[in-house]
């Protein structure tokens, strides 16, 4: 594949710097294409593009034509589906099914914004004798997005897609592990008419190109997600600027699966939900809370279940594809040998398919047993296709239990008994709380974000376009 250019000012283009990053495809370890290593001095002719943008042909487009280009994109996005899924499965390694799914998501936040655009009303506020007040709902200007490297596609379809509907122009850096949907993406939205400079990619290190857009005087707002640590380096830099930030920052969430569950239906959702994208995925279904009177039964059903998941390179559809890079492999591995080391169980571990190709990074399925509610793989997000289940007595238990981690991003309680779903989903701590079924992070109409250390802020549905506005409050006295 040809060697991956920046786009800024609607213009493709190297890094100043003229150093590349290799981009590995994670089922083989091979190099197939490299991207721009850029520095502060791309970040900021990318930002002096979107100001640019923002108070010229962009910033002149009506709501209805802001709406009009990210429907066109949607469905550009449709007429390269093929294209972009197999983009996705070679840059991120993850089942070509997954990148499929990931590519109809980004295409659906794009239609959803689109539609969006022009129905974001202000409101009029009654007050003193003799005058008007409205509050109008204005873009911040110029946004920048840091995105991660697991859903490439769909995250890039959320901040921007929500960002752009509001009237901003955006600057994004993906993930040095993930580039290419958001480079294609962003060519096929100039083909949409998008104005140049209203949205630029750059790419590059977190430490490089990141940094230097969390720290831009330029920048108005900043959409991150990505771990807890960089979230934090981000809202510091962005702190000194007075910048408002929205971050999403991972979770370790749990399934509460009381003894009236339908564990047929529940079983099958409970592994989807730590096995999809090979356990890589913020809203990770990572902890399963099991109700003492059936846990062993839940465990040998879960157990078979690991057993039988295929984990292999990405493109032949397997349920588990590779971790994304080497440091990854290298973190997850060492964080379940010190579990196992410290005396829990393995319960279950998926086998590694015969034609998995050499060099991959791939750690198939794991179901952890009995975990102490204290051991960092019960507390922290090990980012990996591993599952920890924990027996509990009671509802408190089982409540105290979900709460009892850093994280607070999205949860599940699997019961039939109506009270106590509502007991439950209020009592949790998280985002977003599913009864009955689990949408690890799925639902485009769902406002989505964290609580504790999962972040602040919220994105998705109309919420998130609200995110990447800000309240102009416009009185007049009139007599
Ligand atoms: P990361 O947080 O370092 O990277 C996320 C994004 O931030 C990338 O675009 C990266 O280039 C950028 N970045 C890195 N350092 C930066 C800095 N100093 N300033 C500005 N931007 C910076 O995540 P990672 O190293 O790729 O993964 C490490 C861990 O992060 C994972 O194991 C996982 O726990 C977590 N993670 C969470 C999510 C999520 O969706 N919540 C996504 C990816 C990773």
């Amino acid at each position: 594949m040809k060697p991956q250019l920046n786009l800024i000012a609607g213009e493709h283009g190297a890094a100043f710097s003229g150093l590349r990053i290799d981009v590995l495809d994670p089922s083989d370890g091979r190099v197939f294409t490299s991207l721009p290593r850029s520095d502060a001095r791309d970040i900021d002719a990318a930002v002096q593009a979107a100001r640019a943008a923002f108070h010229g042909a962009w910033g002149r487009c009506t709501a209805t034509e802001r709406g009009r280009i990210l429907t066109k994109l949607s469905a550009l996005i449709l007429q390269h589906h093929e294209e972009l899924s197999l983009l996705e499965c070679a840059d991120t390694g993850k089942p070509i099914q997954q990148a499929k799914a990931d590519i109809t998501a980004c295409a659906r936040y794009f239609e959803y914004y689109g539609g969006a655009a022009d129905k974001l009303h202000g409101e009029s506020i009654p007050y003193a004798a003799g005058s008007t007040v409205i509050a109008v709902r204005v873009p911040h200007g110029v946004t920048g997005h840091i995105i991660p490297w697991n859903y490439p596609a769909q995250i890039f379809g959320r901040s921007v897609g929500g960002a752009l509907a509001a009237g901003n122009a955006c600057v994004v850096k993906p993930a040095e592990d993930a580039c290419l949907s958001p480079l294609r993406i962003a060519a096929l939205a100039l083909q949409a008419g998008l104005p140049a400079g209203a949205l630029n990619i750059v790419c590059g290190l977190g430490v490089e190109a990141g940094a230097a857009l969390a720290a831009h005087t330029g920048i108005n707002h900043i959409s991150f997600t990505g771990s807890p640590q960089t979230g934090t380096a981000v809202a510091q830099a962005a702190a000194a600027n007075h910048v408002p930030v929205t971050l999403e920052l991972g979770g370790k969430s749990p399934q509460l699966l009381f003894a009236d569950a339908d564990l047929d239906k529940a079983l099958p959702v409970v592994v989807n939900a730590i096995v999809q994208n090979a356990g890589q995925t913020c809203a990770a279904g990572s902890r399963v809370l099991i109700e003492r009177s059936i846990y062993d039964t839940v465990i040998a059903q879960l157990k078979a279940r690991f057993e039988a998941l295929t984990t292999g390179a990405g493109k032949t559809g397997p349920d588990c594809g590779p971790l994304i890079n080497r440091r990854q492999l290298d973190r997850v591995s060492a964080m379940i040998d010190a579990a196992l080391a410290d005396g829990i169980q393995l319960a279950a571990r998926a086998k590694l398919a015969a034609d998995a190709p050499a060099g991959g990074f791939y750690f198939p399925p794991m179901l952890l047993n009995a975990v102490p509610s204290e051991h960092p793989v019960a507390q922290m997000e090990v980012f990996g296709p591993v599952l920890a289940a924990f027996a509990f007595d009671s509802e408190d238990e089982a409540i105290e239990l979900a709460n009892g981690t850093p994280f607070g991003l999205t949860a599940a309680v699997w019961t039939r008994d109506g009270a106590r779903q509502l007991r439950a989903a209020h009592r949790i701590e998280a985002g977003q709380v599913f009864v009955n079924n689990y949408g690890a992070g799925g639902g485009i109409e769902l406002p989505f974000g964290g609580m504790k250390h999962s972040g602040y802020g919220r994105e998705k549905a109309f919420e998130g376009l609200r995110s990447f506005t800000t309240i102009k409050t416009i009185a007049i006295q009139h007599g």
